[in-house]
């Protein structure tokens, strides 16, 4: 115990005794040092790996949480200060971005990848000449299409004389092809606007209404960028405030603490350097033969029988110009740059689209293109422009039609399913049986092809809301969102507009009701469920319908379930016989 005080006032005593050459660094072994136990050196590369594995996927939560923790154990690594700072600008955290990427700045005033995405901030809050500057500073350091990309991007918010995306690669295909739309929608070329724009909007990788999970160019001087993937959980990837750090360049002068050491050895992440046998035991160190970043220095004491009588163990951070990047390192970079490219907003392309084609005259054009950004991205495309259908009073919600004659409304919920869909329209078709389906807008935008089938074989197509919520619960934005990107992704696949919505799990509200109206929608409720018996089997399904219907009667039945599947036949034959005719519920 006392041997350990006594080698402690020892280090406190003799930092660092040089102070010598103002060109040359000390590096000081603070208090806080402590004798080294083994220990195993984190491996930040790993964790970037894993961290952009996550990314790649979308998987952005996960993403944040290995960042954290890797933080936690490797505190002064930029790479991964580098990817909080991306995940958190990715996902709309701009405050918490900026966070990160001064810490960066401090610690690698030469990083690329910081330069960039601060100007990415800056761009976001219209200071537009700062953005500038950063992107001069990234340009010289980083992925070269990237930043050209985001430089000839604020060229066109600034309304500079452009009229061509110049020079940009396929490694920005997708920022290209948005740019090229706007420009040719600002000089009026709107055929050229809409072939761009239809490129763009031809991407396999997404879905067909999706938006890129990116950073997003608006086109809009008002609002320049948009988010693409959703917000973390507060705090998930919160930073703790740290100050910023003074990193090592050039030749740092390692020092020894005075000791009754014999000789000393120097260590850097592990790897032996060099002895130092006579007093004061030191080390001119060339920092820029290892990779910028982190790094533990440890220093080790000797007595004259070889004892090893103290380690101290203190951690830098180098930023050289010319130091070298191992490879994987450089595959890590280049693998956060592609994520961080900047994306066109689909949504805002289709808007562009759009005002190309009516400028020109071309109304139907004009038209598909507002369902289809309307599909993407309600909020992409201004109230005053809302496509909507002529009806704007459609009626109080339809429970049953009338008594009077033997007819009846099947209808589907949920959906399209690939696998089960095909087969109900296989038995509907067969039966020249007329259904209507209550589409989830998500579903809808996933399967379009078997969207486009139901249309072609006679279905009804009606609205169940994009994402399946409690619409009550809602606002009326939200409510309006739910229900206006369905129908449009309903009317761009198969050119009719639905005039029917269904509450998901029947939760509607007075409010529910008018919000809906004023987009041409009325609510097609039911008189027989046949929820409950669908989960028990087909011959419980079957007896529980049969015994219900009566004439006008909607019959509520989902489509996904196998048991449905099974007994439709039957159902179908056993209302016939009973002299029921099926209609769809505009039929009614
Ligand atoms: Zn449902």
């Amino acid at each position: 115990m006392e041997a350990d005080q006594g080698i402690a006032d020892g280090l406190r005593r003799g930092l660092c005794n040089l102070l010598a050459l103002a060109s040359v660094l000390c590096v000081a072994l603070g208090p806080g040092a402590v004798r080294c136990a083994p220990e195993e050196l984190a491996d930040e590369r790993a964790v970037a790996e894993e961290v952009l594995e996550a990314l790649e996927r979308n998987a952005f939560e996960e993403a944040a949480q290995r960042t954290r923790r890797g933080l936690q154990t490797l505190p002064s690594s930029v790479l991964l200060h580098n990817l909080a700072g991306s995940i958190l600008l990715l996902t709309g955290d701009r405050a918490g971005s900026e966070k990160a990427w001064r810490w960066v700045r401090s610690a690698a005033p030469s990083d690329g990848i910081a330069a960039y995405g601060l100007a990415l901030v800056r761009l976001s809050q219209g200071r537009l000449d700062e953005a500038e500057e950063l992107l001069k500073e990234a340009s010289g350091h980083g992925e070269a299409g990237c930043c050209l990309l985001a430089r000839q991007y604020l060229t066109f918010l600034r309304g500079a004389a452009m009229s061509e995306a110049l020079g940009l690669p396929d490694t920005v295909r997708a920022g290209r092809l948005g740019l090229q739309t706007a420009l040719a929608e600002a000089r009026g070329d709107a055929a050229a606007a809409q072939e761009a724009a239809e490129t763009l909007l031809r991407d396999p990788t997404l879905d067909r209404y999706a938006e890129y999970p990116s950073v997003l160019m608006t086109f809009d001087r008002q609002q320049p960028l948009r988010w693409g993937a959703p917000r973390l959980p507060s705090g998930l990837l919160a930073l703790p405030n740290r100050p910023t750090v003074t990193p090592v360049a050039g030749t740092a002068v390692l020092s020894a603490p005075d000791s009754a050491a014999s000789y000393v050895a120097f260590r850097v992440d592990g790897r032996f350097l060099s002895v130092a046998n006579s007093r004061p035991f030191r080390l001119n160190w060339n920092s820029a033969t290892v990779a910028n970043g982190p790094h533990v220095v440890e220093v080790v004491g000797f007595d004259s029988t070889g004892q090893e009588i103290y380690c101290q163990r203190t951690e830098i951070v180098t930023a050289n110009a010319d130091a070298p990047v191992p490879p994987e390192t450089a595959r890590i970079a280049g693998r956060l740059w592609r994520l961080l490219a900047l994306k066109p907003s689909r949504a805002s392309v289709a808007f562009l689209a759009w005002r190309a084609a009516a400028r020109a005259g071309d109304q139907t054009a004009a038209a598909r293109w507002l369902w289809r950004a309307s599909a993407i991205d309600p909020a992409a495309v201004p109230r005053a422009f809302t496509p909507l259908p002529a009806v704007r009073n459609p009626g109080p919600p339809l429970w049953r039609g009338s008594a009077d004659e033997k007819l009846v409304a099947l209808t589907f919920d949920d959906g399209p399913r690939p696998g089960i869909t095909e087969e109900l329209l296989e038995i509907l078709t067969r039966e020249q049986v007329p259904a209507t389906f209550f589409m989830i807008g998500r579903s809808v935008a996933a399967n379009p092809g078997l969207v486009a089938r139901l249309a072609q074989a006679g279905m009804e197509l009606a609205n169940h809301s994009y994402s399946h919520p409690n619409l009550a619960h809602l606002s009326d934005e939200e409510i309006r969102a739910e229900l206006l990107r369905t129908s449009a992704c309903i009317q761009d696949i198969t050119g009719t507009a639905p005039v029917w919505f269904r509450p998901p799990g029947g939760n509607v509200s007075e409010r529910v009701i008018r919000v809906a109206a004023d987009l041409g929608l009325r609510a097609g409720m039911w008189t027989v469920n046949g929820e409950q018996k669908e989960t028990e089997g087909a011959e419980p399904l079957l007896t529980h319908v049969l015994r219900r219907v009566q004439p006008g009667a909607v019959v509520l039945l989902h489509n996904g379930r196998r048991t449905t599947v099974m007994a439709l036949p039957a159902l179908i034959q056993q209302l016939r016989l009973r002299g029921y005719r099926f209609v769809t519920l505009s039929e009614l």
